[in-house]
């Protein structure tokens, strides 16, 4: 150990990187240097030091041991897809970028254990690839999954669509490896279902952001492949009415309605403005819409008639009569299918292309959604007068991505800034009427980190803290997100 430790990389240090990741495990191009230093909505907060890919477990582990060892800081990195500035740099020139990228085997799949083991830089999409081609299922699925990497996705517990039926990520895991701070390595790789020795560890590092230590491989559970599949575009008179329609169709769907969204008009016109080839699934404007799926594992049966699209095209014929839809498509083949969720997961990107917006991923329970919209639309309203509010989001498992448009005629994102920290405050606090989270899927990263610290209670902070403190004492490992184990550290917040 040296006797002074340095926060910022000297060229010796960087030298001894070298030596452990190789000239092919250093990033030095420009270019690819700036795709790791921004975050995916363009927002550059710092500079890397360095930005290093290890190609093992043995590389990472090393690179992490240099780390705490130089007290240098590191930010660990999967396909930079993160909403809340937590896989970037957030300070200028003293971190080091540890990209996951070049672990990126699928090491074993065991259908009939139903379990895949994957290294951490493996993608979303090449894990659900895979699962398919070996008739099983990897039910995360989310807009960003032809770029995000798994050990990105545990490291959010991200959810995506299908949280409703099979969990969120954390509800994946059988097992993982893990560097932890000081480079030494933990292998919790077991794919057990059953395991009470002591405390969970891997649950500490699934949503952790990087913060505890770095993944590295994973235990995966895949499902039965659903081979029956029924996909609807529906116009709801309301979110109350959407709500009713949802406990009905569980009945009516065996407990199988696998995804319920919500969808705005307004985040609908965006889409078709900007998204090339998408198209109103329905005639006509409709201020609330939803798509909904329902699967089953079973192959469609021969008389069609006990299938799930017939299921689904009674109950909906039901619910309109009931008035709790005003008009409904469901897709014919699976190209149609498809098209519409290209339109749901579409949102992120048109609101890249969109008048200055901004959102917020939030959850309540289930049942409050209705009076949860009426309330903070009705609040935000009156303090922005102008404001257009387009909620939307996984409704079916409480989370709403609550969007608001600028009002019309501000065209500047700068104009605009002030009056998110307005809604900010309106959203949140309105979260917290209704004991909600402000995180839901997305995480805390640095934009949210003073949000987490206004409304978790001393106790909650405490214990992070606390856990903070135990795994990380040089706090080397993704600082600036999260949790600020010194309260008077200065934070770089980003924006939402
Ligand atoms: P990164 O952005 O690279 O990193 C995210 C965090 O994980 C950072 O804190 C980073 O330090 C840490 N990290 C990454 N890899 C590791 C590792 N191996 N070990 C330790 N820490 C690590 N999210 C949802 O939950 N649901 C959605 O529906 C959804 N839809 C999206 C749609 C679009 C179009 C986009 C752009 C994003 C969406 N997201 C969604 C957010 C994002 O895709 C997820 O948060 C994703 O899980 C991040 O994965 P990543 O590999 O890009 O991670």
């Amino acid at each position: 150990m040296p006797d002074t430790l340095i926060t910022t990389p000297s060229s010796a240090f960087l030298g001894k990187l070298r030596t452990i990741v190789g000239d092919k495990g250093m990033v030095e191009d420009a270019q690819a240097r700036a795709f790791h230093e921004t975050d995916w909505r363009g927002f550059t907060m710092g500079r890397a030091a360095a930005v290093v890919k290890p190609a093992s477990v043995e590389e990472v582990s090393a690179v992490v041991a240099l780390c705490s060892e130089h007290g240098v800081k590191i930010v660990p990195q999967g396909g930079v897809t993160g909403l809340v500035g937590a896989g970037v740099p957030v300070r200028d020139g003293d971190e080091i970028v540890l990209s996951l990228a070049r672990l990126n085997r699928i090491l074993d799949v065991n259908p009939t254990a139903y379990t895949m083991t994957v290294e951490a830089g493996v993608v979303l999409q090449t894990i659900q690839e895979t699962a398919a081609a070996h008739d099983r299922y990897f039910p995360i699925s989310l807009g960003a999954q032809g770029s995000c990497m798994i050990g990105g996705n545990l490291s959010t517990n991200a959810g995506g669509a299908t949280v409703l039926h099979y969990g969120n990520t954390r509800a994946m895991v059988l097992g993982l490896e893990v560097v932890l701070p000081d480079g030494r390595v933990w292998d919790g790789l077991r794919a057990l279902k059953k395991d009470n020795t002591g405390y969970d560890l891997k649950d500490l590092f699934v949503g952790a952001e990087g913060t505890l230590g770095v993944i590295t491989k994973a235990v995966l559970k895949i499902f039965p492949r659903p081979k029956d599949v029924a996909t609807a575009w529906l116009a709801v008179p309301a979110p109350k009415a959407a709500l009713e329609l949802l406990a009905g169709a569980r009945i009516a769907a065996d407990d199988n309605v696998t995804s319920c969204e919500l969808v705005h008009e307004l985040g609908l016109e965006g889409i078709i403005k900007h998204i090339p080839g998408t198209q109103r699934p329905l005639q006509g404007r409709h201020t609330w819409q939803i798509l909904m799926e329902w699967s089953s594992t079973r192959p469609i049966p021969e008389d069609g008639e006990s299938g799930m699209r017939a299921r689904m095209e009674a109950y909906l014929a039901g619910c309109m009569e009931k008035g709790l839809v005003d008009d409904a498509v469901i897709a014919q083949n699976e190209a149609q299918a498809r098209a519409f969720w290209h339109i749901r997961e579409s949102h992120a990107e048109a609101g890249r292309h969109s008048d200055p917006a901004c959102s917020f991923d939030i959850s309540v329970a289930v049942e409050k959604i209705p009076a949860f919209i009426e309330a903070c639309n009705a609040a935000a309203e009156t303090a922005v007068p102008g404001i257009r509010p387009r909620p939307m989001g996984h409704m079916g498992d409480g989370n709403l991505h609550y969007n608001f448009s600028a009002p019309v005629g501000v065209k500047a994102r700068a104009e605009f800034a002030p009056t998110v920290k307005v809604l900010d405050r309106i959203v949140h606090d309105m979260v917290a009427r209704f004991d909600g989270s402000i995180s839901a899927e997305h995480g805390i990263g640095s934009i949210k980190l003073l949000e987490l610290e206004h409304y978790r209670s001393q106790t909650e902070l405490d214990v992070m803290r606390a856990i903070k403190k135990a795994l990380d004492p040089k706090g080397t490992m993704n600082p600036g997100k999260v949790i600020r184990v010194d309260p008077s550290e200065a934070v770089r917040e980003g924006t939402l």
